[in-house]
């Protein structure tokens, strides 16, 4: 399907902030499932993807998790829509635009997987240096970092563990990401302040970054149960209990990423009560099926993520499944 059709089918379907980026083999814009798939229905501005290639085309919902190809998700929708009604679409017309091109001879792209082409090249992996990374200072050198740590209730022994530091132009408080092997990889910056877009920043250094780390590679057992949590002040929360804690660093990651863990045979998934939890849980699910031991542990009622329980509900949570760690609390 051509890039142009796509735009035209996404408008069709009342889809917002279509981005056509030839180059990158993808149009991307709001999730037009956003109304039904996401929370409070609102998606991230640049969540879902098209792929721009012969045919009825792939798409993927990096947030909700949504994939299929574009005329499955037209009938998808217009399925949802009946249930509850939020859109007014053009269905025939869009079905119309993916039918014609199912018939026509188109080249096909070679396309970048998504995550790619949100977040930039995975090839030739880039190394951060150290320097770049003493740019930011301490965590416990600035006031309001110091402040917001506490007021998240992570202890000083947890935020000098995870080496946390501050981006003082944005006020961040950044997590560094490292490998397997200890070597810097990534920074990953939580704006303090709400409202801030985008909320987390994963920085890049000379253009460059690496999505397919996660947070946790440099200090994860992969012989012991792995608890898998969805971001890092997750990732802080769980850690005053249990250090054997990693995050992907996004709600729904892919199947390459997940296989990077997959040497881990026992997995803890913490993520969110709702749908981008359930999402998760399910990517998890399909891409483990039978060779690994699998537990699915959701936040007490009336807590949302495992960021805001305490050490004590998160330890009652893993009691019995594996042996806590001693209580990092100050
Ligand atoms: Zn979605």
């Amino acid at each position: 399907m051509k890039l142009e059709k796509i735009v035209e089918c996404l408008k069709l379907l009342g889809t917002q902030n279509i981005q056509a980026h030839k180059r990158t083999g993808w149009v991307i814009s709001r999730c037009p499932l956003e109304h039904w798939r996401h929370e409070n229905g609102h998606s991230g501005p640049e969540v879902f993807g098209v792929r721009i290639e012969a045919g009825d085309p792939a798409v993927n919902c990096f947030a909700c998790g949504w994939h299929g190809t574009l005329g499955s998700l037209i009938i998808a929708m217009r399925h949802m829509n009946k249930q509850a009604c939020h859109v007014d679409a053009k269905w025939g017309q869009a079905l119309e635009l993916v039918d014609e091109a199912e018939k026509a001879i188109e080249f096909d792209f070679d396309s970048p997987g998504i995550e790619e082409m949100l977040f930039g090249p995975k090839e030739g992996r880039h190394y951060f240096p150290e320097w770049w990374l003493d740019s930011f200072p301490v965590w416990h050198e600035i006031g309001w970092a110091v402040d917001y740590l506490a007021e998240r209730k992570v202890p000083a022994a947890v935020a000098n563990a995870l080496d946390l530091h501050a981006d003082t132009k944005e006020k961040r408080v950044c997590f560094p990401v490292r490998d397997f092997n200890e070597r810097l990889v990534g920074l990953h910056g939580r704006a303090i302040q709400s409202g801030v877009d985008p909320r987390y920043r994963m920085y890049t250094q000379a253009g460059k970054n690496n999505p397919l780390y996660w947070l946790g590679e440099s200090w994860v057992d992969l012989t012991k149960p792995i608890l898998v949590v969805e971001g890092p002040f997750d990732l802080a929360s769980a850690y005053r209990v249990y250090r054997n804690v990693v995050s992907p660093l996004f709600s729904n990651p892919s199947f390459e990423k997940l296989r990077r863990m997959a040497d881990a045979l026992e997995w803890i998934t913490f993520l969110d009560r709702g749908k981008g939890g359930d999402a998760g849980r399910s990517k998890v699910d399909k891409f483990l099926q039978e060779d690994h031991v699998i537990h699915h542990l959701q936040p007490p009622k009336g807590r949302k993520d495992p960021g805001v329980c305490s050490p004590e509900e998160i330890a009652e949570l893993l009691s019995g499944i594996v042996k806590l760690d001693d209580l990092l609390l100050d």
